[in-house]
């Protein structure tokens, strides 16, 4: 399912060794005969539950190995990760992310591991897998080396160092005009500071 990871930007800092993944089947972790890694919700209810042992024995063998590796459940119902948190996961040594499957997981996990819930946004995905992904990338295009050129971070959407974390700018490539649609002209002037100026106004801020 990680696949994805190996393409493009994140791709290029696997290869240069910026970032390492390691991803981990719960199953060898499962329960008895079967590996059984679900059970149904106590209290009743549709759906099964994520049993707490694989998931914790899973996590404490990654940290015998990753001592400093933060705990985070990916979850629906966890706290918004916006690039706030992006910014301060990517000064961490570390992450080790749990995903869930079925109708999530046994509470006590992230009471258990101290690990802190996020979710990537207000809606209901089948698997903790693609949050993890959006986690990873968004984390690990703010580490040093990763974009070519450092200033194609300052100027992006949402950096927390801008005012009020405002949007990007709209941008423009070649045709200058295309069916009609031109690029503002102030863009073709040359004019730095009337191209800043007019940048500025065009942020759009969030919310
Ligand atoms: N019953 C849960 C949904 C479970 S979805 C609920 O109502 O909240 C199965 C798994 O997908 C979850 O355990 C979680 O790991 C992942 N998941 C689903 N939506 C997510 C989101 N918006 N953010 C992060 N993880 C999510």
């Amino acid at each position: 399912m990680f696949e994805p990871l190996r393409k493009g930007v994140i791709g290029r800092a696997l290869d240069k060794g910026i970032l390492e993944f390691e991803a981990h089947d719960l199953r060898n972790y499962g329960l008895g005969r079967y590996r059984q890694l679900d059970d149904s919700p106590y209290g009743g209810g549709p759906g099964m539950i994520m049993r707490i042992e694989p998931v914790v024995n899973c996590v404490r063998d990654i940290q015998k190995q990753h001592r400093e590796g933060r705990a985070i459940i990916l979850s629906a119902a966890g706290k918004p990760f916006d690039q706030k948190k992006a910014e301060k996961l990517a000064k961490l040594d570390s992450i080790i992310m749990i995903c869930g499957r079925y109708e999530g997981i046994d509470a006590r996990v992230a009471d258990v591991l101290d690990a802190e819930e996020l979710s990537i946004g207000p809606y209901v995905l089948s698997g903790g897998e693609l949050p993890a992904m959006v986690v990873i990338d968004t984390v690990t295009r703010l580490l040093p080396g990763v974009l070519g050129n450092a200033d194609s971070l300052q100027d992006e959407s949402h950096m927390t160092q801008l005012d009020a974390a405002e949007l990007e700018y709209p941008q423009y490539t070649r045709p200058e005009e295309f069916e009609g649609h031109k690029v503002p002209e102030v863009l073709l002037s040359g004019n730095h500071g009337e191209i800043l100026k007019w940048r500025k106004s065009q942020r759009k801020k969030k919310g």
